[in-house]
């Protein structure tokens, strides 16, 4: 799936190629197509915050993830949800995957998916959002691609497609694979509180290696699940005079994972 974020062009590359074409096994998809005419990053609403849809909302991209989801249910395993940003992450190329489906074990998930990021494309970190991209209701995942990285390049992906859809043992991945994160405050910066508390400009000098040692209790975060997580930086920057960024917690394997890879 390409164009979930039209303005993101690798990926709408990819899907269109994917399109044109055939690859046995794998199909490309536009995501957002008005956007994606109107080259907008959406029309109404963000499309990775608008499942699982609704046919009959007022919101364009929320009748389009009903759409999109109805078809990504009918006859595929996986669903790669294709993002593309600048260099910059230091996470860029983390799988990511739902934080709900990731820990409910009954969602259903798809163990190709760490044999795929590990053997295949070479990926060890597995963000978990907590919002509600597509992976929280089919079996898949959501890449962001580095466009000055090696992944930037269509016929990586073919090859790689291609090894995940045809070939009969993509090798084994055990949760001690993967490293798993948890967004603590993303690209807006948080609420208002967070913002508050984050006093921007005394952090800044946090943010740069070596990152210290700093728990989501010091950023205000009360949820007890998290609240002695260490943070990191997961992206930092500023289009002054505005500052975005993305902080990560560092989470143990969750017991759902543990249920279908092996310790
Ligand atoms: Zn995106």
């Amino acid at each position: 799936m390409g164009g979930t974020h039209p303005n993101e062009q690798f990926p709408l590359d990819l899907a269109e190629n994917l399109q044109r074409y055939s690859l046995p096994h794998v199909d490309g998809m536009i995501v957002n197509e008005r956007a994606r005419r109107q080259r907008k990053r959406f029309t109404d609403v963000d499309m990775q915050l608008s499942y699982p849809g609704d046919p009959n909302s007022v919101l364009y991209e929320e009748r389009r993830a009903a759409e999109v989801l109805e078809m990504a249910r009918n006859g595929y395993d996986m669903v790669i949800d294709m993002h593309s940003g600048l260099p910059g992450s230091k996470f860029a190329d983390a799988g990511m995957i739902s934080y709900d489906r990731v820990y409910d074990s009954s969602a259903g998930l798809d163990p190709d998916i760490f044999r795929f990021l590990k053997n295949v494309i070479g990926v060890r970190n597995i963000m978990m959002s907590t919002w509600s991209p597509i992976s929280k209701f089919v079996s898949g995942l959501s890449m962001e691609i580095d466009v000055k990285s090696h992944r930037a390049n269509i016929g990586y992906w073919r090859r790689s497609l291609n090894i995940l859809a045809e070939s009969d043992d993509i090798g084994d991945a055990t949760m001690h694979d993967f490293a798993f994160w948890r967004l603590l405050v993303g690209r807006d910066i948080g609420t208002r509180e967070q913002k508050r508390r984050l006093a921007l400009p005394d952090i800044m000098p946090l943010l740069e290696e070596p990152f210290p040692r700093v728990t989501a209790a010091d950023f205000g975060e009360t949820d007890p699940e998290i609240a002695n997580a260490e943070v990191y930086a997961f992206a930092w920057g500023s289009k002054n005079p505005k500052y975005y960024g993305e902080l990560a917690v560092r989470m143990s394997p969750p017991p759902a994972v543990q249920n279908i890879l092996p310790m």
